[in-house]
């Protein structure tokens, strides 16, 4: 097995809301644009578990860069007690919060790529004002509550370089397929004639800024 192979079924493994084809494109589109601009720095946004992060982990270390991701660990909304995306596993015996942190940790470790992907702990607005590094790749991936997934569209994607990757995931142009803010910061990323599309695969969408 190459090492790729064994990182992308490693993914496949991996607790979260990724499915395969989605998380296949999500390599494939990183690796193509990490051939043409190696190491670069890259950043998730809303890690769970790990599974996205390995995805684009595998791509990262194929071009020697660095993918940071930033996850607060409490998890979103849906996540919570009482919600349908809600794994009472992931609850911290201690404070009864959810924490994903061990998980994700575990997971990255699990994949040995520790020197290519970086965690950062923390609320994503919060991170977002004091971090300066220009983007090559951003996966937004996050909140999906309007101001939450609105505020990581503005604040994180106006860091892309010209060139770079942005990619948004849970994007249902129908309502009655999931929740309708991830669609409206595609939207208005295409709108805005800084972004085109260059790929879709299920909810997942792929933009490149051209200015
Ligand atoms: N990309 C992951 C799934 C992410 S789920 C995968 O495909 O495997 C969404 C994540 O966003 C959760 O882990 C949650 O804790 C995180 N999150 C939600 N709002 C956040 C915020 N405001 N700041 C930081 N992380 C946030
Ligand atoms: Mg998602």
């Amino acid at each position: 097995m190459t090492r790729v192979s064994e990182l992308l079924a490693l993914a496949d493994s991996i607790t979260g809301f990724m499915p395969p084809d989605e998380g296949r494109a999500l390599f494939d589109n990183a690796l193509l644009h990490g051939a043409r601009k190696p190491n670069a720095t890259w950043m998730e946004i809303g890690s769970y578990c790990g599974k996205s992060s390995v995805y684009l982990g595998a791509a990262a270390e194929q071009s020697s860069s660095l993918l940071y991701c930033l996850d607060h660990h409490h998890g979103s909304e849906e996540n919570q007690v009482g919600w349908p995306h809600h794994d009472p596993t992931l609850v911290d015996l201690e404070d009864g919060r959810l924490n994903t942190l061990p998980h994700w940790q575990r997971t990255v470790a699990r994949a040995r790529l520790e020197s290519t992907v970086v965690g950062v702990v923390g609320e994503s607005s919060i991170v977002a004002q004091h971090f300066a590094q220009p983007l090559d790749l951003l996966f937004i991936d996050g909140g999906h509550g309007h101001d939450v997934a609105w505020r990581d569209f503005q604040l994180w994607a106006r860091k892309i370089n010209t060139g770079g990757l942005l990619m948004i995931h849970d994007v249902f142009s129908n309502p009655s397929d999931g929740g309708q803010v991830p669609y409206e910061i595609y939207r208005a990323a295409l709108q805005s004639g800084v972004f085109v599309d260059v790929a879709e695969v299920g909810s997942l969408r792929v933009l490149v800024r051209i200015r």
